[in-house]
């Protein structure tokens, strides 16, 4: 790894940096990014070295990091880069009104477009970084792609979305489109060695528990807390399958109360979990224990593969998926995650 590459700090997805750089160096920059993947993957932080390659005092392809114009960027308060998503429109909100936010506002969109027509304060390109794209509106979208189909020649919009493939077409057509995909499970265990000093089980475990998304392993390192809150909340989900359906019912409703207080992400993480569990229990049944993401509990995964039937847990996995879906779409929280519960599988000749 060269230096420049180290400044940009992106483990993973080297050939979206040298992309940039490339773009950068030869001064044929895209006017508008979408820079798609999962949650915790790096796309933020692509974002941000993007935004401070562009405005570095140094003016190179890279980031120099120190300088004045890439530490305000950093802290967010760059004149000439302007960030908007969820969590700026949710700013002043209390906990549960932003929790009913779903969606990116017109108002939003239009106030960072009024923006864009401004000439750069200090830095030599005004940067737009829309987190959350996949959340735009329909009129929002639309009111975004006026400004896509007639940038300023100094603006640079980076439009930051978990699943670029909801976006509009029309808006995706107009970007450079940069994918990022799930780092390799041994890249991202040999960077949690190297950056965060973790010994080699433990960063295999982190890393098979990371999907590939790199940024949530490393944000986990440094979170030995949240590791063990996620071993308990894994153990709590699987006591489920043992007990009776008024405790799973009750366990429904004390969810649904803190998806409804604004702990949205919190139960997504959790279904996340469960759903990963299950796919374990799939994968050895189908003969393919490998490629399992709960390796420290190789055996438990290996007796739950045993107990329930293949169609049952298909089932259930897909009752999982059915229940995401529908706190997206916004529908009855209880009733979304009670519906899973009753489709859990039940171990072979238990009857309840
Ligand atoms: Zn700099």
């Amino acid at each position: 790894m060269t230096d420049s590459l180290t400044n940009w700090g992106i483990i993973g997805h080297e050939w979206a940096v040298a992309f940039l750089r490339r773009s950068i160096a030869g001064d044929r920059m895209a006017h508008a990014y979408v820079i798609g993947g999962p949650e915790g993957i790096g796309k933020a932080l692509l974002a941000l070295r993007l935004a401070q390659a562009l405005n570095c005092d140094r003016a190179g392809v890279d980031p120099c990091l120190q300088c004045r114009a890439c530490q305000r960027i950093a802290h967010g308060n760059h004149p000439d880069v302007r960030v908007v998503g969820m969590a700026t429109q949710a700013a002043g909100l209390k906990p549960d009104e932003a929790a009913r936010q779903k969606e990116l506002r017109i108002d939003t969109v239009r106030e960072w477009q009024r923006d864009v027509t401004l000439k750069p304060y200090e830095g030599r390109r005004r940067i737009f970084i829309l987190h959350d794209a996949e959340r735009l509106t329909e009129a929002a979208s639309n009111a975004l792609l006026k400004t896509l189909e007639e940038p300023p020649p100094y603006a640079t919009l980076i439009l930051v979305a978990h699943t670029a493939g909801s976006l509009l077409p029309t808006i995706v057509s107009r970007c450079q489109l940069l994918r990022l995909r799930p780092v390799p499970r041994a890249q991202v265990a040999a960077a949690l060695r190297e950056m965060r000093g973790l010994i080699a089980g433990d960063a295999e475990l982190l890393a098979a528990w990371s999907g590939g998304r790199i940024g949530w392993a490393l944000r986990m390192a440094d979170a030995p807390e949240e590791l063990e809150a996620r071993q308990e909340q894994l153990a709590a989900l699987l006591s489920l399958a043992e007990q009776p359906i008024a405790a799973r019912l009750r366990w429904a409703e004390e969810r649904a109360k803190e998806y409804r207080a604004g702990e949205q992400a919190a139960v997504m993480d959790m279904l996340a979990l469960w759903q990963s569990w299950w796919r374990d229990v799939l994968l050895t049944a189908a003969g393919c224990p490998q490629a399992i993401v709960h390796i420290d509990r190789r055996d438990e995964v290996t007796t739950a593969a045993s107990h329930y039937a293949v169609a049952d847990v298909h089932a259930f996995l897909t009752s999982i998926g059915l229940t995401v879906q529908r706190l997206r779409d916004n529908v009855n929280p209880q009733l979304a995650i009670e519906g899973t519960l009753l489709a859990l599988p039940e171990r072979r000749g238990v009857r309840r």
